[in-house]
């Protein structure tokens, strides 16, 4: 990876900051001593659940995955249970669960920690956040979002006028911002003012200079004076995976000179004083909070500036970029963040407080546009393995005199194996594998040999890694082994659909069994999904340092006696008893992106809140059924079926089919239509 910069730590607390190049180089495996018994506390360790999931997620003494969604203040739920009791309810894999009293206490931490940051700075101004409705457009989440942020006043942000349309109806506390980003055309401006009629307190952020003219001239048609706000576009680089949205050419906002040229224009039309509001956006996750700093320095001295100017400045709106741990490193690596909501908000608050003592203004209002932190963490997603495919490595049976050479020298090569070789005879075999294809490929070797050839060598290669394992460190040029050696788990579940960032942009989430962890996963996999393109897998996860390649799960159990299969090859569905994985910290981005790759459609969701006694189901989402999603892509199922329908009568005049079987087919067809897209297992 090492494409991000090494910030050194920050002071604030005890924020543990570290670089991820802190852990020393070479992999520790964790090979798991046949002596000691497997127990949760390892399987925390290893797929590190306190990093990313405090303190919302845990494993039971049971080993199941455990869900508190109101942090440390109420009860838990096992999501193992849980999932198998809407499975009851119909609810069938792969499953999205929303908990909505995560989402409520990502709202209460938020405006906690400004509030801690107010009373701590002796800040004389307040903090209005809003919630980016882009982030998760999802109608339960942004209703139950307004509820929940009712007490703090937290309003919404819209990017795009659909977004300004579900805005508008739906926020309804009384003083709540409602900010207007993106482009904008005089439909969204004549709406966003006319929004003020209603009661609403819409700021409409001018993002670049031709909207200008096109908010004077609505001001004036309407009659309404409008609150309006400027993005600046910053010199601070964000160094998110996102790219970067700040920096002077980033899309949107107004580079200085063009700021100037708006006051100006505001001026000679004497609308200055509607000018209230700064705002920058340098990006999404970002991980270093030097780059906050920065960023939150450079706007402080352009709002005061503003003000200078005659502007009737008294909102500062810092936009998103407040990171998530997804892999609960805390550290500057993309995958995580080098210090937590509580110093970000000291950060903002202290900054410009400064900058207005300096000055003598008073100071803003501040407004957050923290999507990613907020929504991130109240989806789970739950999905089953449906098979699995091994590397075979069975040691090779005895070798003949009259076999080719480059046969008898894989074997060999087998036979010689030892803790003090093995990476010599790594190189060696992979080399007599080569030669082996190059023969074949000249006709020098047949294709039985060629087989025997790559038998050898995987069988080379599993002696390899099992004493590799054994070694305090495994030397660099032989961690590509564990990758070639992962076993292909094949999961119920489209990454297109339910994991978008997973697949375009190699964002890491956490992933991990929900059950069995009070056994040793004794397997090292990749995840295919069941999309037929090679795109559809996710092959990097989260680790201490960096990431790692194969992720390690337990043998699937088989359904008749309970005993773990061996290097079975693709395993049916139906042998196995049932092996749930959950990807958390999905809830931004991931859920509307999804696209219909292989038709796939929309997963189940079901919003689950905690009660006294347990847990109610508050909505459920049911995903699409094949009717639906083929109807997205211009398709009329009852065309379908009628041509089915057609060439089964043609095959049964001309006796291709019997009766009975064409009625099976079109059952099963006219049935498909009416299911889910994903399998029923
Ligand atoms: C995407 C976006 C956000 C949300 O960013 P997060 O990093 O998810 O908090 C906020 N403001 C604007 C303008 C955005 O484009």
């Amino acid at each position: 990876m090492g494409i991000q910069s090494k910030m050194l730590p920050v002071d604030v607390g005890k924020v543990l900051a570290e670089t991820k190049d802190a852990v020393p180089n070479g992999h520790k495996p964790r090979e798991a001593s046949s002596t000691k018994k497997w127990t949760i506390e390892d399987s925390e360790e290893l797929y590190r659940i306190n990093g990313w999931g405090e303190p919302y997620f845990s494993i039971n003494a049971i080993g199941h995955v455990t869900v508190s969604p109101q942090g440390d203040r109420g009860g838990s739920l096992d999501l193992f249970e849980l999932v198998n009791a809407l499975k009851q309810r119909n609810l069938g894999l792969p499953l999205l669960i929303r908990f909505s009293d995560i989402l409520e206490d990502r709202i209460e931490r938020l405006n906690a920690c400004f509030a801690r940051a107010i009373t701590r700075y002796s800040y004389p101004g307040v903090y209005r956040g809003v919630f980016p409705v882009k982030c998760n457009q999802q109608r339960h989440l942004v209703e139950d979002l307004v509820r929940f942020g009712k007490p703090h006043q937290f309003g919404l942000e819209a990017g795009s006028k659909p977004e300004l349309m579900i805005a508008l109806a739906t926020l309804s506390t009384p003083g709540a911002l409602l900010i207007c980003n993106g482009y904008k055309d005089r439909e969204y401006i004549e709406t966003a003012m006319l929004a003020q009629r209603l009661g609403h307190t819409p700021i409409i952020v001018l993002e670049q200079i031709e909207e200008v003219d096109l908010v004077i001239e609505a001001s004036r048609k309407l009659g309404i004076k409008p609150i309006l706000g400027v993005r600046a576009k910053l010199s601070s680089k964000g160094v998110g995976r996102w790219g970067t949205s700040a920096g002077d050419r980033a899309k949107f906002g107004l580079t200085v000179p063009e700021i100037i040229r708006a006051v100006e224009q505001l001026r000679r039309v004497d609308m200055l004083n509607s000018l209230q509001l700064l705002h920058y956006h340098i990006g999404s996750q970002i991980s270093a909070i030097a780059v906050i700093k920065d960023a939150i320095r450079e706007a402080s001295q352009i709002y005061v500036e503003l003000a200078g100017l005659g502007a009737d400045m008294k909102y500062l709106d810092v936009g998103g970029g407040l990171g998530v741990d997804y892999d609960g490193s805390k550290t500057n690596f993309y995958a995580s963040k080098n210090y937590n909501m509580q110093n970000y908000a000291n950060d903002v608050v202290a900054e410009i407080k400064e900058a207005c003592e300096e000055r003598n203004l008073a100071v803003p209002t501040l407004v957050s546009e923290s999507g990613r932190a907020i929504a991130s963490h109240q989806s789970v997603l739950v999905f089953d393995v449906l098979g699995t495919s091994d590397v075979m490595t069975q040691p090779p049976e005895a070798i003949e005199e009259k076999e080719h050479l480059i046969i008898r020298n894989l074997y060999e090569t087998y036979q010689s194996i030892t803790a003090d070789n093995y990476q010599e005879a790594f190189h060696d075999a992979t080399q007599f594998k080569e030669e082996s294809t190059s023969l074949f490929n000249f006709g020098y070797l047949s294709l039985t040999e060629r087989a025997r050839a790559e038998q050898l060598y995987w069988a080379c290669c599993g002696k390899i890694l099992s004493i590799a394992r054994q070694q305090e460190y495994v030397p660099d040029d032989l961690e590509d082994l564990e990758k070639i050696m992962a076993s292909i788990y094949y999961v119920n579940l489209s990454v297109f659909q339910s994991a978008p960032d997973s697949w375009a942009i190699d964002q890491l989430f956490p992933i991990m069994p929900i059950h069995r962890l009070d056994e040793e996963p004794t397997k090292r996999a990749t995840l295919a999904d069941l999309t037929c393109d090679s795109d559809g897998k996710i092959d990097q996860f989260i680790d201490l340092r960096d990431v790692k390649y194969v992720l390690e799960l337990h043998a699937l159990e088989s359904k008749t006696d309970g005993t773990q299969k061996q290097d079975a090859q693709t395993t049916p569905t139906s042998s196995h008893k049932p092996y749930y994985l959950g990807l958390f910290l999905g809830g931004a981005y991931q859920e509307i992106m999804g696209n219909l790759h292989n038709l796939f459609g929309d997963t189940n969701a079901v919003h689950i809140k905690l009660t006294p006694k347990g847990y109610q189901i508050e909505h459920v989402v049911k995903g699409d059924t094949m009717r639906e999603v083929l109807g997205y892509v211009q398709y009329d199922s009852e065309d379908l079926l009628e041509s089915i329908r057609r060439q089964s009568e043609q095959a049964l005049q001309e006796k291709r089919i019997t009766i009975q079987e064409s009625q099976l087919l079109l059952q099963n067809y006219e049935r498909s239509l009416n299911r889910y897209t994903y399998l029923e297992t």
